[in-house]
């Protein structure tokens, strides 16, 4: 039986990991989840899941949450103690980092250091601290799981391929060529990152120019959380992917091409020397890649719909428009130059969305303001996790 705890328990990845965990037959076991302020949906999740701890966004709905569920033994705790709790409580193995945006960064962390497996549905996490983050995987021998869909479609094509590569020691056991497959499968040639291209795909920057919150928040394929639909829209989500993948696999930007890809069921390909190309496929749901991390290096029966070749037909594939999404090409350019510019343009994005679902800025302002940032910060480094902290709240108070 593996325990988990959920970060984000209330969000989308949050809840299908839960459902994911209600039909593992027992299997999985959530131990600690932390969620929002909605107490009515934490107590469903506490009395059907009977997590020791459960923690709330505030003292107050922390409050709310300790009256409405006092008849049960959860531990209820608030904020950001609260959430460092969850993440290292003893009885778990993994934690499913999935709170949105860099808040996800230092309970992350805290998970990793108290040695905890790490299924990552939150990017910006890699991010904002790439190096430091998988360092310190690697100096605390934990794995770290990507439940992304495109990077797991990418673990999942790298699988088997560490056997067949000649410099690989088998006997190494401290390291996961999971997380440097570089190094581990030399066989590697580029990652083919594919893209649904969000709900303006096609659309020319004067059709940008008056889209709404509404039509910006309508996905073609996936349901997710606010925060990442609108970076689906405007392409970040795939620049922010492009950086996580590099991280992750250890390769160079320019080794990862992005693919649009409107059906999603190819969530990625990873390309060898030889040039055969394995595709990791399946119906677009977030609890493929969820259970995948889970059950890790097993794979388990799934009751998810199957893909079925008869009536898809069809499968396209375009290259990104990055003149007109140009939230691809700023992330691409921060990731190259690595340093504390991705931090910047994460922060700078994270700013820009928020003003565009407040309604206070226009879609096509949400570039503008991180190509500005990028510039205004563009001579800053950053040395070690408090640096990267610092800088982010500086961003944010700066970004206009
Ligand atoms: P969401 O908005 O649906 O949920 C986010 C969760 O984080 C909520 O439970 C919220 O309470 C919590 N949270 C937000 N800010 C917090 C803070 N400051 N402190 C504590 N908790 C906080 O988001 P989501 O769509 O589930 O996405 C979560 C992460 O997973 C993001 O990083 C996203 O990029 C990534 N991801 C999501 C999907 C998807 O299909 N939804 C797919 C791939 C990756
Ligand atoms: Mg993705």
């Amino acid at each position: 039986m593996k325990k988990i705890s959920i970060l984000g328990s209330t969000g989308s990845i949050g809840t299908q990991g839960l459902e994911v965990a209600a039909e593992s037959g027992g299997a999985i076991e959530v131990v600690a989840i932390a969620g929002n302020r909605n107490v009515e949906l934490l107590e469903q999740q506490i009395r059907k899941y009977r997590p020791k701890i459960a923690c709330a966004a505030d003292e107050e709905a922390a409050k709310r949450l300790a009256t409405a569920v006092a008849d049960t033994s959860a531990k209820i705790v608030a904020g950001k103690d609260g959430l460092i709790e969850v993440a290292t409580v003893s009885e778990c193995d993994m934690v499913l980092s999935a709170i949105v945006g860099f808040a996800g960064l230092e309970p992350t962390v805290a998970a990793i250091r108290a040695g905890k497996n790490i299924a990552l549905a939150n990017k910006e996490t890699l991010v904002a601290a790439g190096d430091i983050v998988m360092n310190l995987a690697r100096e605390r021998k934990i794995d770290i799981i990507p439940v992304d869909s495109e990077h797991s479609a990418i673990f999942q094509c790298l699988n088997g391929e560490k056997s067949i590569a000649p410099q690989v020691d088998h006997n190494k056991t401290d390291d996961s060529y999971v997380n440097n497959a570089k190094n581990y499968v030399n066989s590697l040639e580029k990652i083919l990152l594919t893209a649904s291209g969000g709900p303006f795909f096609g659309k020319t920057r004067g059709e940008l120019e008056n889209v709404t919150v509404e039509q910006a928040l309508r996905h073609p394929s996936w349901s997710m959380g606010a925060k990442i639909t609108i970076d689906s829209a405007t392409l970040m989500n795939k620049g922010l992917e492009v950086i996580e993948a590099a991280v992750l696999f250890g390769v160079d930007i320019d080794d990862i091409e992005v693919v649009v890809h409107r059906e999603s069921i190819i969530h990625s390909m990873a390309q060898f020397v030889d040039g055969s190309i394995i595709a990791q496929m399946s119906r677009p749901s977030m609890k493929h890649p969820i259970q995948y991390a889970f059950t890790y290096p097993r794979r388990e029966f799934s009751p998810m719909e199957r893909v079925d070749f008869k009536t898809l037909k069809t499968l396209t594939f375009a290259p990104p428009d990055e003149e007109t999404f140009r939230c691809l090409a700023l992330a691409k350019e921060a990731g190259k130059v690595g340093g504390a510019l991705p931090v910047v343009m994460n922060a700078a994005n994270e700013v820009a969305v928020e003003k565009f679902l407040q309604g206070e800025i226009a879609f096509l302002r949400i570039a503008d303001i991180i190509e500005e940032t990028m510039n205004k910060y563009s001579n800053v480094s950053c040395n070690g996790l408090e640096d990267i902290i610092k800088l982010d709240m500086e961003v944010r108070k700066t970004t206009l």
